[in-house]
């Protein structure tokens, strides 16, 4: 169904009709709009709440032409439309944000490191391989760092796929290759030894506003994220600081429009390293629906309608997000009688679930606990700790901790028919 959109208000097309879609488009509501998105079917999260949806692909350029008609600007929830079709649509005339010079930044690995390195922005050390006759190069780089070696695929990966830990210069060389006969570019990096992973989110609009939310830690399980603290707990004033400067210079060197993800390693002493770039609103970013004065799906809508940007201010001292992920056998109890318990233990939980079948690993959802009295680290690990809880019983029906709902239930039966007696 395609609805007549209102001329009194913006359109806004999104491509890909994935849960960033759908949280864009609840934010849109607020704005008096409706999202329109681009699915590639009609139960996709987004496309399940839109009442604007064009079934189609990302890489059909008359698909692309559909969702795009009549919208002030077209969006993305996703990196994989192809560069050149993006290229068509700014020639037709189509307003694409951010651009695809600068989203380009964001699709391959290859280019993106290439062009932090020349912007002088601190990254890993590494090696570009386009070709077979670049291969050659790999023993030479090998030997300048320690193994084991990190091998990417410069093009199509996520949450960790696309990424592979080489033990020795010739298994690289073999992943390389892998990636070569497919035809996509690798990236060869160092092993970074990590303290911890950060996110660094802001948001540019063409007009050149820019504004930064707090830097937080991403904590990341088998490469994906599974937890976000806002704000990264104990990170110097002036690293975090420095982190949202770069964040923000990077958005403009680049051109960005919408919301930027600057994903950053903080390394063992203590300094930053870009690992990489996401032009969208982003997993790190999932926290502000609750825990800022503006979220970052509505900042990414203000941006790309070049309307003024809003406060990115926390609204309390820390907010823990953790995100739902399908567990390895769906649970027998359905989800309504799960989220039944999880809101009778903690009415606290601002749950955020996507429509989504649910598959082992596949991120169904998030929830986010807005700590307004944590004052210190204990507090900090207690709320950490109910978001771990709350995750896993939204997605096994299991409370880790032994809680059983029904004892509190079993003591007072007993009480009372101790009375009746
Ligand atoms: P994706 O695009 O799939 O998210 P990333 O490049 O972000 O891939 O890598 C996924 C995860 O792998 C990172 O979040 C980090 O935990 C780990 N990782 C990636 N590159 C390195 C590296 N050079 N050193 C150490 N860990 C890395």
């Amino acid at each position: 169904m395609i609805a007549v959109p209102s001329p009194r208000t913006p359109l806004v097309a999104m491509v890909g009709g994935g849960q960033l879609a759908r949280m864009t488009h609840q934010a849109a509501i607020a704005l008096g709009q409706s999202l329109r998105v681009l699915a590639n079917a009609a139960d996709e999260p987004a496309a399940q709440v839109s009442p604007d949806v064009v079934i189609g692909s990302h890489t059909d350029l008359e698909d692309l032409r559909r969702v795009a008609a009549g919208a002030n600007v077209l969006t993305f929830d996703h990196e994989h439309v192809p560069p050149d079709l993006l290229d068509k649509l700014v020639a037709e005339g189509i307003n694409v944000a951010p651009p695809p010079h600068a989203l380009l930044h964001a699709q391959d690995k290859l280019v993106m490191r290439r062009r932090l390195e020349e912007l002088g922005a601190p990254v890993p050390r590494y090696l570009g391989i386009e070709s077979s006759e670049g291969i050659d190069e790999l023993d030479i780089f090998a030997a300048t760092v320690d193994v084991p070696i990190v091998v990417k695929a410069a093009r199509g990966g996520y949450d960790g796929k696309g990424v592979r830990v080489a033990d020795d210069a010739a298994q690289a060389r073999d992943i390389a290759r892998d990636y070569l006969a497919s035809g996509i570019s690798a990236l060869i990096e160092e092993r970074v030894v990590l303290r911890r992973e950060l996110s660094a989110l802001v948001a540019r609009s063409p007009f050149g506003q820019g504004a930064a939310w707090p830097v937080v830690e991403t904590v990341q399980r088998d490469g994906i994220c599974v937890q976000v603290i806002a704000p990264a707990p104990d990170l110097p004033e002036e690293t975090a600081a420095e982190a949202q400067r770069l964040a923000l210079r990077l958005a403009g060197e680049l051109g960005v429009v919408g919301v930027l993800a600057v994903e950053l390693f903080e390394t063992a002493d203590g300094s930053l390293l870009v690992n990489e770039l996401a032009m969208r609103p982003h997993n790190s970013g999932h926290w502000t629906m609750d825990g800022s004065l503006t979220s970052q799906f509505e900042q990414h809508l203000r941006a790309v309608l070049d309307y003024p940007l809003g406060h990115t201010d926390a609204v309390a001292p820390v907010t823990v997000m953790a995100n739902v992920l399908g567990a390895a056998q769906e649970p027998a109890m359905t989800v309504d009688e799960r989220m039944h318990h999880l809101f009778a233990r903690m009415p606290d939980a601002r749950v955020h679930l996507y429509g989504k079948t649910e598959r082992p690993g596949r991120k169904v959802g998030h929830i986010n606990f807005v700590g307004t009295d944590v004052a210190d680290a204990q507090g900090l690990a207690e709320l950490r700790e109910r978001a771990e809880l709350a995750a896993h019983w939204l997605s096994h029906a299991q409370w880790t901790d032994g809680w059983d709902p029904h004892a509190g239930d079993d003591a007072e039966r007993s009480d009372e028919e101790e009375r009746r007696r």
